[in-house]
């Protein structure tokens, strides 16, 4: 994977300064309010005053990363309430077995 040319130009935060295509791993941003972390971003940082800078065409990456995550997570979760009735269930079938009241 070649390094990708998105920024290099003159940082419009600080006037002097160039906005420097910057790789960072584990990038913590916000999406849709909710905190994410990237696991690799591509930012424009500012080699002079620091700014950060994003192109639309990466912030929707993350978007699309992030709902997956949702989806992975809300997957989960649909799992275990699953199994958790389940359990449930087996419980209240065992104590009408014995004959427990509750
Ligand atoms: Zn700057």
């Amino acid at each position: 994977m070649g390094a990708q040319l998105l920024f290099e130009y003159t940082c419009p935060e600080c006037g002097s300064g160039t906005v420097r295509t910057t790789r960072v791993q584990n990038y913590k941003t916000k999406i849709k309010g909710y905190p994410f972390i990237v696991d690799e971003g591509f930012i424009g940082i500012c080699d002079h005053c620091k700014a950060e800078h994003f192109t639309p065409k990466e912030t929707k990456r993350w978007e699309n990363l992030f709902y997956r995550s949702l989806k992975k997570t809300s997957g989960f979760f649909l799992f275990r309430r699953k199994t958790e009735i389940e359990w449930i269930k087996n419980l209240r079938n065992q104590r009408i077995a014995s004959g427990t009241s509750f």
